[in-house]
């Protein structure tokens, strides 16, 4: 959610002063580093040499001293020297332009300041670790050009004499610039030895020369070109190209398109527009979706581009990442895909940003800076300017209240294109079918599920929750086993024979007997994806079965591996988390069963029925892509919650509706912005004082309209060892709220063993 304006930073401090001005002050510099010995990163100041001032502005890399040594940071802002302080001089300055664009360090002051996190912190995210410690370096590669111009009669003469070395010389007769000398060892069939010796003889040069490592260099993608459009995806194109012919005065653009409408497609043909004009494209995705089928996608389209597409994610070794990134900065890259922190991509020239499914909780990051990429990607768009474009099936309410107050525009896509019906939803009550104990599915969903098999057609079997079952309970005294170091009970995992906390990985042995009572009469309740798969394979032996969790997806390329076989049609039943449940496009799934769908209904947060919406519509889309229609079982002890009956209708619009009053009356998000903090110590009385000291302070001088609620345990009381509290405030600006928190936290020192984390809009209130 963004500020109605900047209201509090004054951009001018950031700016380097005019020159001539430097003659009459004196600057000093604000540099982030990494100190080695210590954890964490820091902001120190130094004064600039006279040689230096001229090279010397916000984002430039500079050599300084800490102690007795000298590390590489970045120079963060430069202010007026205060009188009578005495600091170290910065010892070089590294590279003629600075590694950060200026709109990028905007970016990353903004970070700070809304979202109450060192300048360091958010230094660390729009300068990735792999280009700000320069240890990890280019790879270079040895290329051979011609060290002369051969006159006619030579050539002859060595292709009667040498046709080897003739042929390595025909070879780059064409070319301008030096080529890898694999490539001409490949083409001239020469061995090194011929090489050698003609570079001995002064006929070739050798270079050595950096190269981008290419996460996806030994794949070739298929070129695909553009589909005509339907009329409903032209309007949007249109509403997208609008918005980068006049992107100062553009809003965002919501795009609401159900599954299947064709957003991508929109999300395509935009970029090549984007192109076109000569600009850049960067698109976000949610880092679960980022699959290779997505990136294939965009690499597949661009084909004529190849190279320029860049992809940012999580699996790139450093020195991928390095690359990636240089080849953005060079401005090699024109279009970028990456996951939340491909936000920070240094592409210039930027002419739309896109960012698909931007209801997903993934956007937020849950450490500091805790910032989210969607808000960023807005903002970014309204600094660069260039056109921004958020899409989903299921728009946060937060974007819907924002198109519904003319903050941002609108656009419908209701139908799925060339007229593909939507998945018909049918509810499953399961007090009535009396599924639960030992049948696990309903008997309407073990038939549908038996004539897909019957038909050669796909199902998908989803369940919110790894494991076997949820937890272990004991008949006799009620007793739960509780992990010693959160305060959830332990899952039980039947492959290892053992029960697991979901929080910290504590594993311990399954008990025989009740740890409490010593009654043997202990059982699994609750049901996980282990025992579904155990149900599955009983209903239906004859059929292939796959499961995909955490837990069985634990090797490399599994998921990659699964996912290619359920494509390739070697499996019927598909049964899994989360995992399955975005962006998967397959068109042989005819049929979708949610186990149980309350799973997330009962947590103690507010957007519980928001989530649940999103998770049936989500996981409904994946059924019925292909041309035979789909269908959608839905399992649930609560059939008439307004989440599953507004899915069930497929009314996001009516959903929204009802959901934004019950917000709107007790003053939740959109209607209030929040922070949540959190504090969290070993010692549970010192968590629990601090935490009253903070909301006591918190309450004094509150901006306008705002509340500070009590301290109050975490729902999530005990996490890897730590108590924890939370304090929660709520008010009608984000930015008055934050402000005021960081007034307050800077001044008050806290233990050394207790830690605050400060949220600003947070999405889990755990
Ligand atoms: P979304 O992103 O909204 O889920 P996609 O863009 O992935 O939708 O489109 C769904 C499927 O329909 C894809 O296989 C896509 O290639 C196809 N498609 C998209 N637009 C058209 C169109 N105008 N005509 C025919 N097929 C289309
Ligand atoms: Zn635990």
């Amino acid at each position: 959610m963004l500020p109605a304006k900047e209201e509090s930073i004054d951009w001018d401090r950031f700016r380097f002063p005019h020159r001539q001005e430097t003659d009459k002050f004196r600057f000093m510099i604000r540099v982030a580093v990494v100190v080695p010995e210590r954890a964490g990163d820091r902001a120190l100041d130094y004064q600039i040499p006279e040689e230096f001032v001229s090279r010397v502005s916000p984002g430039a890399r500079v050599r300084v001293p800490i102690r007795s040594r000298s590390v590489v940071g970045t120079v963060v802002d430069v202010r007026e020297e205060e009188e009578g302080r005495s600091l170290r001089a910065l010892l070089d300055v590294i590279g003629e332009t600075p590694l950060i664009r200026p709109k990028l360090l905007k970016l990353a002051h903004w970070i700070s300041e809304y979202y109450c996190c060192p300048i360091e912190a958010s230094m660390a995210c729009v300068l990735p670790q792999a280009v700000r410690s320069g240890d990890v370096s280019a790879k270079v590669v040895r290329h051979l050009s011609l060290a002369r111009k051969l006159t006619d009669a030579e050539l002859e003469d060595l292709t009667k004499r040498a046709p080897r070395q003739a042929e390595v010389i025909d070879c780059l007769l064409e070319q301008s610039s030096p080529i890898p000398i694999a490539e001409v060892l490949n083409q001239s069939g020469a061995s090194e030895a011929i090489i050698r010796t003609m570079v001995k003889n002064k006929l070739l040069e050798i270079h050595s020369l950096p190269v981008w490592r290419d996460p996806y260099g030994s794949e070739s993608f298929l070129p695909t070109t553009d589909i005509p459009l339907n009329p409903t995806q032209q309007d949007a194109l249109v509403a997208v190209e609008e918005a980068m012919t006049s992107p100062a005065s553009a809003l965002p653009i919501l795009i609401h398109g159900v599954t299947g409408s064709g957003k991508t497609e929109v999300y395509l043909q935009a970029i090549r527009k984007a192109l076109g004009k000569g600009k850049t494209a960067l698109v976000l995705v949610p880092e679960i979706s980022l699959t290779p089928q997505t990136v294939e996608r965009f690499k597949a389209r661009f084909a004529d581009r190849q190279g320029e597409v860049a992809v940012l994610h999580s699996h790139l070794s450093q020195g991928e990442r390095r690359d990636e990134w240089h080849k953005i900065h060079s401005g090699q890259a024109s279009i970028v895909i990456g996951a939340r922190s491909a936000v920070f991509a240094p592409l210039d020239n930027l002419g739309v940003i896109i960012v698909d499914e931007e209801h997903e909780t993934s956007y937020k990051q849950e450490e500091a800076p805790r910032y989210h990429a969607r808000d960023l990607a807005v903002l970014r768009a309204k600094n660069e300017p260039c056109a921004i474009v958020l899409g989903s099936a299921t728009p946060s309410l937060e974007s819907w209240h924002n198109a519904e107050t003319g903050k941002y525009r609108l656009v419908r896509m209701p139908l799925r294109v060339d007229d593909r019906k939507m998945p018909v939803l049918r509810i499953l009550d399961l007090r009535r079918v009396g599924a639960g104990g030992d049948s696990i599915l309903a008997p309407a969903l073990t038939l549908a599920i038996e004539s897909r098999i019957s038909k050669g057609e796909q199902s998908i079997l989803f369940l919110n929750r790894r494991g076997f079952s949820t937890s272990l309970q004991c008949n006799a005294c009620g007793a739960v086993c509780q992990c010693p170091n959160c305060s959830v009970s332990l899952t039980y995992h039947r492959d290892a024979g053992s029960l697991a906390c979901h929080i910290c990985g504590h594993s311990q042995k399954a008990p025989k007997k009740c740890p409490s009572c010593a009654d043997p009469g202990i059982r699994f309740s609750g049901t996980g994806t282990q025992k579904v798969e155990d149900a599955v394979k009983r209903l239906f032996p004859k059929a292939r079965i796959a499961r995909m969790d955490a837990d069985s997806m634990t090797k490399k390329n599994a998921y990659r591996e699964t996912l290619g076989a359920f494509r390739q049609g070697e499996i019927d039943i598909l049964i899994g988390t989360q995992m399955i449940a975005k962006g998967l496009d397959f068109p042989n799934v005819t049929l979708v069963g949610i186990v149980n769908a309350d799973l997330g209904l009962h947590v103690p947060d507010f957007r519980a029925g928001e989530r649940t919406f999103q998770l049936l519509t989500q996981v409904a889309g994946r059924a019925g892509r292909g041309d035979v229609e789909g269908e959608v079982f839905v399992q649930t002890y609560t059939p008439f919650s307004p989440s599953i009956q507004f899915a069930r209708q497929h009314d996001f619009e009516g959903f929204a509706e009802q959901e934004l009053e019950f917000r709107s009356s007790f003053g939740f998000p959109p209607y209030r912005r929040m922070v949540m903090i959190t504090i969290r110590s070993q010692s549970v009385e010192r968590a629990e004082f601090c935490a009253l000291t903070i909301s006591r302070k918190l309450k004094v001088d509150l901006p306008e309209g705002a509340v500070c609620g009590e301290s109050a345990p975490a729902p999530l009381a005990k996490a890897k060892t730590y108590h924890r509290f939370q304090v929660a405030l709520r008010g009608p600006s984000g930015r008055a709220l934050s402000r005021h928190v960081r007034k307050i936290m800077d001044a008050l020192p806290m233990p050394e063993d207790v830690f605050v984390a400060v949220d600003v809009d947070p999405v889990g209130l755990l």
